[in-house]
């Protein structure tokens, strides 16, 4: 048995120095690949329980490609921007965003346990924009100020990097909020960090008095292991609602076989797919990108070979729509 560690240690325990990750994966020889100028930009950072999850050898390994920082990065792509999704616009109060009917998001905190390569919040200034700071004063008074709102998603960042009492000072000020219905998480860390759901955040979420969603973050079936089918298994034993969020990646998931593995790997650990998102275009992803068509192709193969239930939608976030775009 592994020794059992509190979940920020396991997170100080994290890989942030690439050759260092290639060094212990036997990939040494890849090293040229590395970019240092974006290393700088958005460093790299990884769990050590992750990194176990990556073959030996392999230069291609689906996960390693998610966290390593490469040229390719550098190289500027038409057509990319900062900020791809409008959030700087959106922005009802410090840390929260009102898009969508129904729901307001909260930014819960800038960090995030893993450092992914392809995604959008390396430009955003979440750093600054996080709802926590205050002890949540703004992100509660525009919940209550708006009887709209029905459903609070706590995003970021990923939000279980705060610890567990400031989340619950945030549930605490929501309880009294009569309009609020259910509670959303967004996070990777079940699956990139699953010692965080430990005694303390399983018991606050059992203390909550809405339904209790996750929504999860798993591109690739090998990011599945016992650890997270441990983590996945005690937040339904508290009464959480999993789906999974992916993004369609070149060189990680565009294949027929990779997504219908993901989605048959998360429903064994009990957990229903929800969005397949094409990426947000922002400056480094382009190496990442799968053209529409191709998503397209790629999804109506996966609705011809799953159950319904086991296809997730695929969708783009647009500026200015009512919700996720259907392609
Ligand atoms: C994606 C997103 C949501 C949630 O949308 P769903 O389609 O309900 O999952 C809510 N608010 C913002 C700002 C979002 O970007
Ligand atoms: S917000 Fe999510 S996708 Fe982006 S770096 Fe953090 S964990 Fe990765």
């Amino acid at each position: 048995m592994p020794l059992r560690t509190d979940w920020q240690s396991a997170w100080r325990d994290s890989i942030n120095d690439p050759y260092k990750l290639l060094s212990r994966l036997r990939l040494e020889e890849i090293a040229a690949r590395i970019s240092k100028t974006a290393a700088e930009q958005f460093p790299l950072r990884v769990p050590q329980g992750y990194v176990k999850r990556m073959r030996r050898g392999e230069a291609h390994d689906p996960l390693l490609r998610q966290v390593l920082p490469i040229d390719e990065e550098m190289r500027l792509a038409p057509g990319f921007s900062l900020d791809a999704v409008g959030d700087t616009q959106a922005r009802a109060a410090a840390g929260v965003i009102r898009k969508y009917h129904g729901r307001a998001l909260l930014i819960a905190t800038g960090s995030c346990a893993i450092h992914c390569r392809y995604c959008f919040r390396r430009y955003f200034p979440y750093a600054d924009e996080n709802a926590a700071r205050d002890h949540w004063r703004d992100a509660i008074e525009t919940v209550r100020a708006n009887p709209g709102i029905d459903e609070v998603i706590l995003s970021g960042g990923d939000p279980l990097s705060v610890i567990t009492s400031k989340l619950a000072e945030l549930t605490d000020g929501l309880r009294r909020i009569g309009h609020i219905r259910r509670l959303r998480i967004h996070s990777r860390l079940p699956v990139v960090l699953p010692e965080r759901i430990d005694a303390a955040l399983l018991q606050w979420l059992a203390s909550l008095p809405w339904p209790v969603s996750f929504v999860i973050h798993a591109n690739h079936a090998n990011e599945f292991d016992d650890s997270v089918d441990a983590a996945l298994a005690a937040l339904r034993g508290a009464g959480v609602t999993l789906l999974n969020q992916a993004v369609l990646l070149r060189g990680v998931n565009d294949n027929v076989h990779a997504l219908a593995e993901l989605s048959e790997r998360g429903f064994a650990a009990g957990v229903l797919p929800y969005y397949l998102h094409q990426l947000d275009r922002v400056q480094g992803v382009a190496h990442f990108e799968v053209p529409d068509e191709r998503a397209k192709l790629l999804h109506a193969e996966l609705h011809s070979r799953l159950s319904g239930y086991l296809v997730p939608r695929l969708v783009r976030e647009i500026p200015g729509d009512a919700g996720k775009r259907a392609l």
